[in-house]
């Protein structure tokens, strides 16, 4: 079985802006492209997990979407990082058409998306990780079986802060990117904790 970093978009890969909606508002995170590479050349399959709740508000397409996200392909492309999945969650609770406002998995905190992209690529979620900079990542990643790392990036530092204490001790978080790789490569999961 493959093991995987499941990642989320915004605030995490690329500079958060209140709802993407442009492939030009897409901006790398300093250190991303080298961590993924990273990553990939230690067998890391690369899977984004993205709610895009944009598209049942009519904010976003799903035919844009497709545009943003080849455009972080090429991005990555350019310096040498490639993503091997990207799935997204078109819904919301309370927006939207009618086949798009709905409770669905696939929004995190619900793990569905990352149990679809595991379910596609043969991946062992006990041995794979969630990289984040919300609760509802730490919480998705918690849920499908993984190990999370919330990243300072995006929301990150906020989403610490409102943590209680002892969440925050029981937690992994790293200033960047770059750190939660450092982690991933540095810490093999061990049996006792998967
Ligand atoms: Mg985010
Ligand atoms: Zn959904």
């Amino acid at each position: 079985m493959n093991r995987a970093v499941f990642l989320d978009r915004d605030g995490t890969l690329n500079r958060e802006v209140d709802f993407l909606t442009d492939p030009a508002q897409l901006e790398l995170l300093p250190g991303v492209a080298d961590g993924l590479s990273r990553l990939a050349r230690d067998q890391w399959l690369l899977c984004v997990v993205t709610n895009q709740s944009g598209v049942a508000r009519g904010l976003v397409s799903e035919t844009s979407l497709a545009e943003i996200h080849d455009h972080l392909r090429e991005l990555l492309a350019h310096e040498g990082a490639h993503l091997d999945w990207i799935g997204h969650c078109p819904h919301h609770p309370d927006h939207g058409p009618a086949d798009l406002r709905r409770v669905c998995d696939c929004r995190k905190p619900e793990p569905g998306l990352i149990q679809r992209a595991a379910a596609e690529l043969n991946i062992d979620l006990a041995r794979s990780w969630m990289v984040g900079d919300s609760a509802r990542d730490l919480e998705a990643g918690r849920a499908a079986g993984c190990h999370s790392i919330l990243v300072g990036t995006g929301n990150g530092t906020r989403t610490l802060e409102a943590m209680e204490t002892n969440e925050q001790e029981s937690l992994l978080a790293t200033p960047d990117f770059k750190g939660a790789v450092d982690l991933i490569l540095k810490d093999p999961i061990q049996p006792e904790r998967a």
